[in-house]
């Protein structure tokens, strides 16, 4: 144990399993530890180094831009910010942008911008939001709540109510809620992502849109962490040809610092007014900056390359020895193996290579510019931990 980890475990609430690695440099997908051993990473940072880490541009335009206004509250006008808002609805066709600093709050944004629409629409008994069983959506009461995975309710009841969940393709429970309790908003991530990367099936997502169109209900999607070029798509929704009316995203549009987004599509854009939310971290122009540097490059090249690297993971994996299976999409992957999923990626960090567990299975998410050939290494590696 080095110094820094005993430190760590004395002075830290005590919420993380932290691997026994201490980090102290990195640079794309190549991570080095304290006493100089490299790491090619397969995790960036849960999700949120969409280009690796340290990327340059996004150095340079975070920078540049603590050198003009590092911070000033939400009261006055900043660039930044306007600029990332406009880029986001401009390629989602979405109309209004919302900025918090996590998952977690753009999800709450997503649930209050539902719940006011739905309570000024149809009433003050309209506001339960209906989740998924085996959803994520953050830590905070309320998106605890909205979680659903009963393991993290356990020691914080009573949780915040007005939360169903049903089981993903069982519309007629979805249809049973709305009859007793007039439904106020459906939240759905595409890809189940801390679930274990298990994707929805393209029927019951459409299923849900026709629902919730229908019926007026604000179907939000959670693209935390499927969001920002993720899943092979600028957005995971996109792949699904659904539209929602809310869009919630955060990890990998920072590249590295903290950002959340509460995108509000036609339906809410107008539902808030000034004093019925706010953050005063929220649009920080030097994260905003770095983030418009993010954004800005997740083309169709980028997209392009992101499918490739998927595809060749899929090839590589499926059927290997000691896989049982392979689900996800893009470079958002969770493996099945037949080793508990912790024991593997201790066997990879042996390797130099770092991975993630998502429940029982293993989950890869790499930079979305991988260089191939570390790529090809690191695959190697686990395949051998696999066996
Ligand atoms: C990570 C995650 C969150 C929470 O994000 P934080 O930034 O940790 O608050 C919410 N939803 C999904 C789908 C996530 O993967």
């Amino acid at each position: 144990m080095t110094d820094i980890m005993a430190l760590d475990r004395q002075y830290i609430a005590g919420t993380y399993a932290r691997f026994p690695v201490e980090l102290v440099a990195g640079k794309g997908s190549l991570l080095t530890d304290v006493n100089g051993r490299q790491y090619i990473d397969m995790g960036s940072g849960i999700a949120v180094n969409g280009f690796g880490a340290g990327d340059d541009q996004w150095i340079e335009a975070v920078t540049a831009q603590l050198g003009r206004i590092p911070h000033t509250s939400n009261l006055y006008y900043t660039e930044p910010g306007a600029k990332l808002a406009q880029l986001l609805c401009e390629r989602t066709g979405m109309k209004k942008v919302f900025f918090g600093n996590s998952g977690a709050e753009a999800n709450e944004c997503a649930i209050k911008a539902a719940r006011k629409y739905s309570a000024q629409k149809k009433g003050p008994d309209c506001f339960t939001i209906v989740t998924l069983q085996n959803s994520f959506h953050g830590r905070t009461l309320a998106t605890l709540s909205a979680t659903g995975q009963d393991h993290y309710h356990e020691l914080y009841q009573p949780l915040v109510p007005g939360f169903a969940h049903i089981a993903p393709g069982d519309m007629d429970a979805l249809a049973a809620i709305d009859a007793k309790t007039p439904v106020a908003g459906i939240l759905i991530e595409c890809v189940q992502g801390e679930g274990g990367v298990v994707p929805l099936e393209a029927g019951f997502v459409q299923a849900l849109s026709d629902y919730a169109a229908a019926h007026d209900i604000p179907l939000m999607v959670d693209e935390v962490q499927t969001g920002n070029g993720r899943s092979g798509a600028l957005y995971a929704y996109m792949t699904f040809g659904i539209h929602p009316d809310i869009v919630s995203t955060a990890k990998g549009l920072g590249g590295g610092l903290p950002i959340g987004a509460c995108l509000l599509g036609e339906k809410v854009q107008d539902v808030f007014a000034p004093g019925d939310h706010g953050s005063t971290f929220g649009g920080n122009p030097a994260v905003c900056a770095g983030a418009l540097s993010i954004l800005s490059r997740i083309d169709d090249a980028l997209l392009e390359g992101v499918r490739q690297r998927s595809q060749y993971i899929f090839d590589q994996l499926t059927g290997a020895e000691g896989v049982e299976a392979v689900t996800g999409l893009g470079l958002m992957i969770g493996i099945k193996t037949k080793k508990p999923a912790r024991e593997v990626v201790n066997a990879c960090i042996e390797k130099g290579v770092l991975c993630l567990t998502a429940k029982d299975r293993v989950r890869l998410l790499p930079a979305l510019n991988i260089p191939m050939e570390l790529l090809e290494q690191a695959v190697a590696a686990l395949k051998e931990a696999c066996r």
